[in-house]
């Protein structure tokens, strides 16, 4: 999509601070990051939020809670524990309409979220 910065970062227009990346999806670490690791993982087709999924992306929704969790075992934070998170619209705290997975660690979180 055009105007998206997340597709800018996933062809690589826009810099970012890249971990990993394959032919699905790309995730890098967030410019303003709200835990000592706070990585987005993006798919690189542009999907505007979680009520855009269709069932042929399944299995790419299921891919980058698997890249997260990989992402997190390299971070040193599978034992430790860790948080992933993907918010949907304006009552969720979207601000970014390219659907990403916040992965969150390397301290306590808290509950309820805010
Ligand atoms: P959300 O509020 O769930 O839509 O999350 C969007 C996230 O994208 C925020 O945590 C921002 O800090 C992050 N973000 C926005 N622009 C960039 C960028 N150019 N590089 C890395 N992270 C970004």
């Amino acid at each position: 999509m055009n105007n998206c910065i997340f597709c800018k970062i996933s062809t690589g227009e826009i810099s970012a601070e890249k971990v990993y990346e394959d032919d699905q999806v790309v995730a890098f670490r967030d410019l303003n990051p709200q835990a000592p690791v706070h990585v987005l993982v993006i798919p690189r087709r542009h999907i505007a939020t979680l009520n855009d999924l269709t069932t042929v992306d399944e299995a790419l929704v299921g891919h980058m809670s698997h890249v997260a969790a990989r992402i997190a075992g390299d971070e040193g934070l599978a034992e430790r524990g860790y948080r992933t998170v993907m918010n949907c619209n304006a009552e969720g705290g979207q601000t970014v309409f390219h659907i990403h997975l916040h992965l969150l660690g390397g301290r306590q979180m808290g509950w309820s979220p805010g």
